[in-house]
């Protein structure tokens, strides 16, 4: 087996997004494959859906989210099995508040529109398809083209447009740091113009929403607390909890459990009938639940906040001090902003036309990650071929960063410094 797994733990594994693992989230998790819980319904095992209320609601303290978020509130957090499963649950919840409820009851009959940008995942894309308003219904909104952040002034123009031509603005999608580049859209701008033409802001920060567990980087989420219908983190990214484990939080419960309630007769029961309780299997689209809360609890209770906290600022800082050497390097240039864990850069290639550099770049790329020290990934920024190094293994030291760049330097053959 072994030749064939990659090592995502690696403290030189800085690919994709982190996954990580920790010791209490595997404890966590072995507790709840013995116990085989299902907990579809409060009923079936009270205690997975009370103890993933409170692990939601203190992870929503711990990040700073409003307390619109909170199980007190009209609203609530649940937790799913990534981020595409929640960006999909928005849409569902938001063409329930857009249709009321006709989609539920009839399917789509109207037209539809969803908007996104270059920079959204594309897991809203496959959402779209999903919920039955088709890929169609994306309207691809302009980005500034050095931040790579939505553009709030030509979201507004497509949003006249669509509704003059009769389209229901249904949702926006906004990003909390972007897959390519962790690119930040803006809340506020975006959520006022949801408002005024009744769209609903979800907001998917999969990787760097766990950056709000420290104080200083919470305004990455600006403008969530005032206007955000729904958000979505990843503690299974960078929260050190294993896959899987997205905290989704609404800001209109009844929204969401509108789209996915059906209540067959088998599954009746005094305590869901008494109203009283959270049934989890009508926040989400299977009826059968692993008892999820568990890992995190774990996590939270053995690292406590500062714990999680000095987790983000080492890998903050490897990433800054990385970007540092990247930038004093006369053979590299930084691409894109990098205010958390990922830098993304590439070779200047100063006298290759932009094919030819953009060959060499992923060549060597190929030649680098052949290598098995270190794994990085790319991306592309203003239509070139960039790399991504994203610090985010729980076991990566300043001495790994080193170790990475002293390979990239030799994959691009740099000369090495006198
Ligand atoms: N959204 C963003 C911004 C992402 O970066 C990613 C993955 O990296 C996803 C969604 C998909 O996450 P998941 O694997 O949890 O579905």
């Amino acid at each position: 087996m072994l030749p064939g797994v990659t090592h995502w733990q690696h403290p030189r594994f800085f690919a994709y997004f982190p996954a990580n693992a920790s010791g209490p989230a595997i404890l966590g998790d072995l507790l709840s494959a013995g116990l085989g819980v299902q907990g579809m319904l409060w009923v079936t095992s009270p205690a997975c859906t009370e103890l993933e209320t409170v692990v939601v609601d203190w992870l929503a303290e711990l990040l700073g989210l409003p307390d619109r978020f909170r199980s007190e509130s009209a609203g609530g957090g649940v937790i799913a099995d990534s981020t595409s499963s929640a960006n999909l649950l928005a849409l569902l919840a938001a063409l329930q508040r857009a249709s009321d409820g006709e989609v539920a009851r009839e399917g789509v009959r109207r037209q539809y529109a969803v908007y996104v940008s270059s920079q959204t995942h594309s897991s809203m894309e496959k959402a779209a398809r999903i919920a039955g308003v088709g890929s169609a219904a994306l309207r691809q909104v302009d980005v500034d083209p050095v931040t790579l952040a939505m553009d709030p002034a030509d979201l507004r123009r497509r949003l006249i447009e669509d509704s003059a031509a009769g389209l229901q603005p249904v949702l926006v999608c906004a990003t909390v740091g972007t897959t390519a580049t962790c690119a930040i859209d803006p809340i506020a701008d975006i959520g006022a113009l949801c408002r005024e033409f009744g769209a609903w802001l979800h907001v998917d920060a999969a990787y760097a929403g766990a950056a709000a567990v420290c104080p200083e980087l919470r305004w990455i989420n600006d403008g969530v607390a005032d206007y955000a219908d729904s958000y979505c983190t990843d503690p299974h990214k960078w929260l050190l909890t294993n896959f899987d484990c997205t905290a989704f939080w609404v800001a209109d419960r009844v929204a969401l459990t509108g789209a996915l309630s059906v209540l067959p007769e088998y599954l009746r029961n005094q305590a869901s009938e008494s109203g009283a309780v959270v049934d989890y299997r009508d926040w989400q689209v299977p009826l059968g639940r692993r008892f999820r809360g568990l890992k995190l609890w774990a996590v939270i209770r053995w690292y406590g906040a500062e714990g999680l906290r000095a987790h983000i600022r080492h890998h903050v800082a490897l990433a800054q001090e990385f970007a540092g050497w990247v930038r004093e390097d006369e053979f590299f240039e930084v691409v894109a902003a990098h205010p958390l864990s990922l830098v993304v850069f590439r070779p200047r290639w100063t006298g290759l036309d932009a094919p030819a550099a953009d060959e060499a770049t992923a060549a060597a790329l190929e030649r680098l990650n052949a290598g098995g020290e270190v794994y990085l990934t790319h991306c592309t920024v203003g239509g070139r071929i960039a790399l991504r190094l994203a610090v985010g293994a729980v076991s990566t030291q300043r001495e790994h960063v080193q170790q990475a760049w002293a390979a990239i330097r030799a994959a691009y053959a740099v000369p090495a410094r006198s």
